[in-house]
Parts: structure tokens; C-alpha cells; sequence
């Protein structure tokens, strides 16, 4: 590219179209893989009409992507405010705005930057918003941190749509990292796989059992996670532990160093034990810049048809991508599950295998952890009778005593269990399977 090819905008220069040059020849010629049938040469007014949703913690990177990929029309919706810690990679933010909400302060900087761009900021949870908020938008893209946020927007999309109207249909853009990995999938509501019939792609962390740490550890993090849980509370009680304190976690660090000694456990280093006790996992700049990327690319291609789109009923709809491994992406099709507790058939009821001699306290805290579930704040019934309610207090105490009781007291082998949680407006349904 020559030096002149490069349009330097000076403020005061938007009535130009040099601007956006590049993206009128995408928009203007199709590609090799355009579909000839959908294609209209030119179309730079879907895009500047679309109204579109972002959100979250991808926020800086989606938000300058669409701006700069000729959207005018954009909502962000985020509920944080900026800390000095967001400073090193959310671009949009600066010293004097820590403090500030960052739906607000992204708004006003992508505006004055992209001129003729309009970016309306919410400053609160996406829970805040209704049906006839969200209808109001083309797409939605989200790049959320957390897997309650995608579930409560996945489950509004899905309620949304009535096959009466077309235009209920809002397309989910959904892009999420964790470290060096992150994924863009497409979702096309109740059309194609959504993200309940994908929630074991996010199997939480599972948490070590106590006796692990305390007897036989096998890995650097059992000897950190001892040194927090139990050598701080033998030796350091009176002092609070303070995550942020250097001396404090150097004295965890060396305590965890000595046991992986005793162990043969070799890799306990400080930025480890750091990470283990804070339950960070650090967020790279360059694997947001990907994801985000992708995502917009595929809202772009989405709406004007320029180039096929990953989510297509049929076709791929998920690209997964892999950062510390080489730098890896894979693309499938992700399958819709006919059981989907939010998009599937309402009648079909997914088996739930349970321990019959477990208590229902256990099997309560057992279902924050099953891939399939992750229920935090569950509520049970059974046909029968309600097992445990959290929604009310009155419910809570009234069914307090049977969290003592066994299951096998409570249900039975194929009996149908209902379970609510008040952070989803879905019922999720099983049908009881004794484990053997
Ligand atoms: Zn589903």
C-alpha cells in the first residue's frame, strides 16, 4: 500500500467518503465466495440503518470494530466502571476517566473519533432491559464475562422469536476469551444451536476436593490452594489475607514451594500462586482484538451479505480459537439438542442422573457444577411435591428440612423434576436416573 492510499482524517473532514474506501469495495464488488442471489451491490444503508446491540467486557474492541466497519446506529449496554487495571488494553479508556462508567466514556470517545457515528450507552445490567428493548435492534453481538449473562440474553432472544413475524428473529453474536483461548459463534434463535445447547463447551473449573489438598496433591495449584486454604489458617489467622499485599502472597508462594518440594511437584512459581489465589485468568489483548474481530466481521457480513456468514441454519456456527497452542482457529457446526431446556421441544425432559443416597443438599450444590446444569441458585419440584425453593423466603424455610433428607426419600427412578433459578426465566426439566 502506498503512503498516499492512506486516508488521514483530519476533525472537520467527515463529509468525505475517503474513509471509508476500503470498506466501499467490499461492499461495492463481490468476492469469490459471495452468494450471486443475496448480494446488492452498494448496500451501505442496511448497514447504516441496522440498529445494533453491544455488550460487555469485549466492549472497546467490538465497539471501535463496528464503528469502523460503517455501523452508525450502535447501543452499548455495560454495567462496570473504569479501573486503573482495564487501562493497559480497553483502548478507549484513559487515567482521568477511572471511576467513570465505560458504556459512557466508550460512547463519547468512538463518536468524537468516527464522525458521524451514534452510540447510545446504557450504564447497567442487560437484566434491566425488556422484550420491547431488545426488539428494537438487527443483531445483537455480545462479548459478555459472564456465562449467567449469555444464558439470561440467549433464553430473552429465544422467547422472543414468534414464527408470525420475521422480524422477532434477532441474530446472537456471541464472543468470549479466557486467556490465550476465546470463540465467536452465531445464533440464529431457534433456528440453530444456542448457547443452553452449548453450555458444556463451558464446563466450570472443577474445585478440588479439600482432602486432595491436605493429603495427597498432585499438581503446583493443589500446593498453592493448600497453602491459602490451609497453611494461612494455621499459621497467619489473625492476619486477613489480602490478595493484593506483595508479602503476603510471597509468603503463600514460599510456603506452596516447600510442600511441591516435599511432593516432587515441580512449576510453583509467584505469578502462579498470584493467579491461583486471585482465580485470575489474565486477559490478552491480542486474543480479544481476534474474537472481537471475528465477531464483527461476521455482523458485517451478516447484514449486507457480502460474504457468507458463520450461523447459517445447516452450516458452521462456531469458530473456536486457540492462542497458546500454535494459533489454531476450527470452525464446525455446533447441533441444536431436540432436549434444550430454552430451545428445544417444551415436552422432552433431559435424564439427570442422581445418587439415590445423597443428600438433596448435596445434589443442590452438585448441580452448580455439572457441565449440563450450572445452576447456581437452583429451586426443585418434583410432580409430587417441591423439594427445596430459594425464590421465596417463605418457600426457603418452609422446605429447609428436606435438604437433609436422602433422595432416594424424596423422588424416585423416572419421576419428572422441574428446576427453576431465579438468575433464568427458563424451566429446565429432567426425568430421574438412579446412578449404579
Ligand atoms: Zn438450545
Amino acid at each position: 500500500m502506498a503512503a498516499a492510499d492512506i486516508a488521514f482524517l483530519p476533525n472537520g473532514s467527515e463529509g468525505t467518503r475517503a474513509r471509508w474506501k476500503y470498506l466501499d469495495k467490499v461492499l461495492d464488488r463481490p468476492g469469490p465466495f459471495t452468494d450471486p442471489d443475496s448480494f446488492v451491490p452498494g448496500n451501505h444503508e442496511t448497514l447504516e440503518r441496522a440498529k445494533v446491540l453491544g455488550a460487555g467486557g469485549l466492549g472497546c474492541e467490538i465497539l471501535k470494530n463496528l464503528a469502523l466497519s460503517g455501523f452508525k446506529d450502535i447501543h452499548v449496554i455495560d454495567m462496570d466502571t473504569i479501573d486503573v487495571s482495564n487501562l493497559n488494553r480497553q483502548f478507549l479508556f484513559r487515567a482521568a476517566d477511572v471511576g467513570k462508567y465505560k458504556a459512557e466514556v466508550a460512547a463519547a470517545f468512538v463518536e468524537k473519533r468516527v464522525k458521524g457515528v451514534q452510540i447510545t450507552p446504557y450504564c447497567g445490567k442487560i437484566q434491566d432491559k425488556d422484550e420491547e428493548y431488545y426488539k428494537q435492534f438487527a443483531l445483537i453481538v455480545c462479548g459478555l464475562d459472564s456465562i449467567e449473562a449469555r444464558r439470561w440474553i440467549n433464553s430473552m432472544l429465544v422467547g422472543m422469536v414468534d414464527g408470525n413475524d420475521p422480524d422477532s428473529l434477532k441474530p446472537l453474536i456471541d464472543g468470549g476469551t479466557e486467556g490465550f483461548k476465546g470463540q465467536a459463534r452465531v445464533i440464529f434463535p431457534t433456528m440453530t444451536s444456542c448457547i443452553e445447547c452449548q453450555l458444556d463447551m463451558h464446563a466450570p473449573r472443577a474445585a478440588v476436593p479439600l482432602c486432595t489438598l491436605a493429603t495427597i496433591p498432585r499438581q503446583p495449584q493443589h500446593c498453592i490452594e493448600w497453602a491459602h486454604i490451609i497453611a494461612w489458617e494455621e499459621e497467619r489467622k489473625e492476619i486477613t489475607l489480602d490478595t493484593d499485599d506483595p508479602e503476603h502472597i510471597t509468603w503463600l508462594f514460599q510456603k506452596a514451594s516447600k510442600r511441591a518440594e516435599e511432593f516432587n511437584i515441580p512449576g510453583v512459581t509467584y505469578s502462579m500462586t498470584q493467579g491461583v489465589v486471585k482465580n485470575i485468568i489474565p486477559a490478552i489483548a491480542s486474543t480479544n482484538a481476534i474474537v472481537a474481530a471475528s465477531c464483527c466481521n461476521e455482523a458485517f457480513k451478516l447484514l449486507t451479505n457480502a460474504n457468507p456468514f458463520l450461523g447459517f441454519p445447516g452450516t458452521d456456527n462456531y469458530m473456536m480459537y486457540t492462542g497458546d497452542e500454535s494459533v489454531y482457529t476450527y470452525t464446525f457446526e455446533h447441533q441444536k439438542k431436540d432436549d434444550c431446556p430454552v430451545c428445544g421441544e417444551e415436552a422432552l425432559a433431559r435424564p439427570l442422573e442422581i445418587d439415590p443416597e445423597a443428600t438433596l443438599q448435596e445434589f443442590v450444590d452438585s448441580l452448580a457444577e455439572r457441565p449440563e446444569a450450572q445452576l447456581k441458585t437452583p429451586s426443585i419440584r418434583t410432580t409430587e411435591k417441591s423439594l427445596y425453593i430459594q425464590s421465596a423466603a417463605d418457600y426457603e424455610r418452609m422446605t429447609r428440612p428436606n435438604l437433609e433428607k436422602k433422595m432416594k426419600d424424596l423422588t424416585a427412578e423416572g419421576e419428572e423434576m422441574l428446576v427453576s433459578d431465579k438468575a433464568f426465566p427458563t424451566m429446565f426439566k429432567y426425568v430421574v436416573v438412579w446412578k449404579r
